[in-house]
């Protein structure tokens, strides 16, 4: 039977949803218009005032905020509260440039934690379980976040961040952890750390993971439920709308129900900014409505999704957002077709390989080049020249097959390629080191 954290809000109606979210909305709005000079002088250029927001049809007159702006604010630009009345910085992990910071107070802890605690629940979590975080703790969200969730749920919170990989398996095995949270790449890297020492998903107590911070595709969340025997769920936020748990998995695994009595989402296009429609891919924005120290509204996210509102099966009626394919800023626009690396993903776990690879691209008497190393498993290893060459056609054939170009395959011995304990690095763009 399914577990709600809050089962008023997870299963509430759309017209109660959007009843709370009107008056949460035309609140935000006025403290952001009060407190925060920034923002104000957005609406003012636009020509928007508080009271012409009225309900969620109105989101689409305020300006959007973006990373840009966060940059050119930092560090308290868009801070919307006294330093004193805040309790906590984190920071972005800086994946795509200058980290910014974001401030919470502790109601905008406690309703992070309680987002959290959402996740857990519906990954299974009671307080009968041990969960062990294995996300980095510190300035970046993951650990903290899902820290507070296990707390608040109430089950024995292992916090180990993340590092040290067979120290991460022998407490799990010596605690009897159940709930397995860091990112998908350090829990494949945990899977095989496992293998390695000569165990199997029969040794742990392992019953689920959420997984989450980095982009994981359907055939990544199959390797690893196989390796450490588990279900995993996926859980998705980012550091300007306080972190993990602005959306988690239930047992459907269809798509992740974004915890909307707290954010807005909304699918803009990326290039004109206009609103689309249910069901178009486009990049996703949010307005936090509950937010004090640090309220977002319109913030672009740059990631590349869909949203649904299709009846999900865990009697949830919030809505849910598909897993992102990417940031717009992580497509690779190579030899003018658009390819993703969760694309290259796909066919290298289908084809049998592990999901370590690095992708490199190029540019060379002015033609774009892919090049993929991809690790082998020891069972593909072979000492004839000639089927590793026939290897890495095949591969290559498969993978023009998925995104339309043909990529040198370059196979590599087993464990020759960095694993990762946090977000994975994949590519290497020499390209902008020339430009
Ligand atoms: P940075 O933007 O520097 O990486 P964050 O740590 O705040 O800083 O990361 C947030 C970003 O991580 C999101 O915008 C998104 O691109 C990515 N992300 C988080 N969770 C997921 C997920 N479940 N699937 C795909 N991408 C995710
Ligand atoms: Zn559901």
């Amino acid at each position: 039977m399914e577990r709600y954290w809050n089962e008023e809000i997870e299963t509430m109606s759309r017209e109660d949803m959007k009843k709370l979210q009107n008056e949460r909305l035309v609140k935000q709005v006025r403290h952001v218009y009060d407190n925060v000079k920034y923002y104000r002088d957005l609406m003012d250029k636009k020509g928007v005032k508080p009271e012409d927001i009225k309900s969620t049809d109105d989101l689409c007159k305020l300006p959007f905020i973006s990373k840009a702006d966060l940059r050119e604010a930092y560090p308290y630009g868009l801070l919307a509260k006294p330093l004193s009345e805040c309790v906590r910085i984190h920071s972005t992990s800086g994946t795509t440039g200058k980290r910014v910071v974001a401030f919470y107070t502790q109601h905008d802890v406690d309703l992070w934690n309680d987002c959290c605690a959402r996740a857990i629940t519906a990954a299974g979590g009671t307080n009968e379980d041990v969960c062990q975080v294995c996300y980095g703790y510190g300035l970046f969200t993951g650990g903290a976040g899902l820290d507070g969730g296990s707390h608040k749920v109430g089950c024995l919170t292992l916090p180990m961040s993340s590092g040290n990989t067979e120290r991460q398996i022998t407490f799990m095995r010596d605690l009897n952890t159940t709930i397995l949270c860091c990112t998908p790449s350090y829990a494949a890297y945990i899977g095989e750390t496992l293998h390695d020492m000569g165990l199997t998903p029969d040794d742990i107590k392992l019953k689920a993971g959420i997984f989450g911070a980095e982009p994981w595709t359907e055939e990544m969340r199959r390797s690893i439920e196989k390796s450490l025997g588990i279900k995993a769920y996926d859980i998705y936020g980012l550091t300007e709308t306080s972190g993990p748990g602005v959306a988690f998995e239930c047992s459907e695994q269809t798509g992740m129900h974004i915890n909307e009595d707290n954010f807005i989402p909304e699918i803009i296009d990326p290039d004109t900014g206009e609103v689309l429609p249910e069901g178009q891919v486009g990049e996703l924005v949010f307005t936090s409505i509950t937010k004090e120290a640090f309220p977002l509204l319109r913030y672009r996210t740059r990631d590349l999704c869909v949203l649904s509102r299709k009846k999900c099966s865990c009697g949830r009626t919030l809505i849910k957002m598909a897993k992102p394919m990417g940031r717009s800023d992580d497509m690779m626009i190579i030899r003018g077709v658009n390819v993703f690396p969760s694309q290259i993903e796909t066919v290298l776990i289908e084809q049998g390989y592990s999901p370590n690879y690095l992708i490199e691209v190029d540019r060379v008497n002015n033609s774009d080049t892919l090049d993929i190393s991809v690790e082998m498993n020891t069972d593909q290893l072979s000492d004839k020249v000639k089927d590793m060459q026939k290897q890495e056609r095949d591969l290559a054939t498969a993978m023009r097959m998925m995104i339309g170009i043909t990529p040198k395959v370059h196979l590599v011995t087993p464990k020759s390629i960095a694993r990762s304990e946090g977000k994975a690095v994949r590519v290497i763009d020499r390209r902008k080191l020339h430009d």
